[in-house]
């Protein structure tokens, strides 16, 4: 176990062996989850059947792939399961996101696997070199899917250089609508008026805006189920994070070391809770590994998700680990039924 950090080296090894058989195997680690729970947790609380559907028929879509190019942001939403609220200001360098993409274009199937590669953070636009990133990407992912996702509160203030870097690689800007007043349709036709591609998150040019977040507690002691907490995770194995080298299944787990840095909290990272880029050989390598639950699923405690109102963040503690109160919920006698927050 290593502990999780924002930036970490990456010694290359050999391509790892197979960890499960796919589909199946992730089918049947439900059905383990059930019997006899799975990753030294309490007994086995299952997922609610909509969390668990929701799940897999995520699954069953090719998963994005998100890149943070700036771990803080300009709107701050409560519970971002990026933190960014509680992240200390960083920039993704030029230099080693190249490294990582001449690994990344090495892999046979990259480009054409993801459902999109995500610019995103945190708030991308905030980044200074975001023109020559989203240019490195393509140079590197010639026919890969290619988006910036952002709030779009800087959207106006962007230059030529901005507006060149997404018309020439066909990059697509994806708005996520807050409720904060902001024109969101007339920020959609300004990137149209530069000949840029734009939408709405959710996909409809009039997407209602995002007026509730998922929040789910960290449980620093990690005692949840990680098979349970991964059947019912609406991130795991959809959204894959490219951080230092690494592929993560989700957003949260990869990011847990600004959580550390902020709350000093010890969250660690197992080998087997990513695939390191240097080692990987095909996306199958990819695709077996977003199918399973990972060790780092214990510290989500996805059986108390619950949807809160959109708002900014307060960044304490409450809003991204298990309360007392909540520790005591899980710990209830009743405590094995599922609750489902959808
Ligand atoms: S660590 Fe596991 S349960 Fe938590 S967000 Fe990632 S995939 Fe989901």
């Amino acid at each position: 176990m290593r502990p999780a950090s924002a930036s970490a080296e990456t010694p290359p090894h050999a391509c790892p062996r197979p960890k499960s058989s796919g589909w199946w195997g992730y089918v049947d680690s439900r059905a383990r989850s059930r019997q006899d729970g799975d990753g030294g947790g309490p007994a086995g609380r299952p997922a609610s059947s909509s969390a668990f559907m929701a799940h897999a028929l995520h699954l069953l879509s090719a998963p994005t792939l998100d890149v943070d190019v700036v771990s803080h942001c300009n709107l701050n939403c409560a519970s971002c399961y990026h933190f960014s609220p509680i992240a200390r200001p960083r920039f993704l360098s030029r230099q080693s996101y190249e490294r990582d993409l001449e690994l990344l274009a090495r892999v046979e199937g990259a480009d054409a696997y993801f459902r999109g590669i995500f610019l995103m953070g945190g708030e991308p636009l905030l980044h200074p070199e975001l023109p020559e990133l989203v240019l490195a990407t393509r140079r590197h992912l010639p026919t890969a899917k290619l988006r910036i996702t952002s709030n779009g509160l800087l959207l106006r203030s962007m230059g030529p250089e901005f507006w060149d870097a997404l018309r020439g690689a066909g990059c697509k800007l994806i708005l996520t609508p807050y409720p904060i007043g902001l024109d969101y349709e007339g920020l959609i036709a300004l990137a149209r008026s530069h000949g840029v591609e734009a939408g709405m998150a959710g996909g409809s040019a009039e997407g209602d805006a995002v007026s509730r977040f998922l929040r789910t507690p960290l449980d620093e002691e990690g005692l949840q189920d990680r098979t349970a907490s991964f059947n019912s995770c609406p991130l795991g194995g959809c959204c894959l994070q490219l951080l230092d080298g690494k592929i993560f299944p989700c957003n949260r787990g990869a990011l847990l070391g600004i959580v550390n840095e902020r709350f000093g909290t010890e969250f660690t990272h197992d080998p087997d809770d990513y695939l390191e880029l240097s080692a990987l050989c095909s996306v199958e390598d990819i695709d077996r590994m977003r199918r399973r639950a990972h060790p780092m699923c214990r510290y989500c405690a996805t059986s108390l998700d619950e949807r809160i109102a959109w708002q900014r963040s307060t960044a304490t503690r409450e809003e991204w680990l298990l309360r007392a109160d909540e520790r005591q919920l899980l710990e209830a006698p009743d405590a094995g039924e599922a609750r489902d927050p959808r």
